[in-house]
């Protein structure tokens, strides 16, 4: 074997050693952040972005999304916040990627998902919060509503929960009551 053969095949094997360690670690890591009642699901989708025109228009990255043994599918969202529990936001945004792929698709995706969180300290201990998502006709109503906020036709509600004004950028502009 000539020497520089040699160093082709020496560069082919670091190549499949470094491909084979990359694919160790991101296995681990998702084994590491996945959900319990997924222990025997495919992983099918991670960061994938989908996106619909009809019923309403709508871009959705999804972190994970699983195959169940029955066919359907289930999403997972991944947090690192400080607060070890989901936000009514994670599950609209859930909800929109559910509506995305179904229409996108064709596949059923169950209507319950996961939203995972990673506290900033703890470097290894992912826990997995199970929500119920919005229904399509509840999701194209809180778009609607949206847009009609925006474009000023409708008047804003004061957030559900008063917790949620702390630290709201616009509380010194807003007329809710204390
Ligand atoms: S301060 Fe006003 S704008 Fe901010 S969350 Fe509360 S109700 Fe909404």
């Amino acid at each position: 074997m000539t020497s520089s053969a040699v160093y082709v095949l020496a560069g082919l094997v670091l190549v499949l050693w470094l491909v084979r360690r990359w694919r160790c670690r991101l296995g681990s890591g998702e084994r590491a952040s996945r959900p319990r009642e997924l222990a025997n699901a495919e992983l099918i989708y991670m960061e994938k972005l989908f996106r619909i025109e009809e019923p309403i228009r709508l871009v959705a990255k999804v972190d994970r999304v699983y195959r169940l043994p029955g066919g359907s599918l289930v999403l997972v969202e991944l947090k690192t916040r400080r607060q070890d529990r989901p936000y009514l936001t994670d599950i609209i945004q859930l909800s929109a990627q559910r509506v995305a792929i179904e229409h996108q698709t064709g596949e059923v995706v169950e209507p319950v998902a996961f939203v995972t969180v990673l506290g900033p300290t703890s470097r290894r201990r992912w826990q997995s919060h199970q929500v119920r998502l919005l229904d399509e006709g509840q999701l194209i109503a809180l778009a609607q509503r949206r847009r009609a906020t925006l474009a000023l036709r409708t008047d804003p509600a004061y957030a559900t929960l008063v917790r949620a004004c702390v630290g709201c950028a616009f509380r010194a502009r807003c007329d809710r009551p204390e």
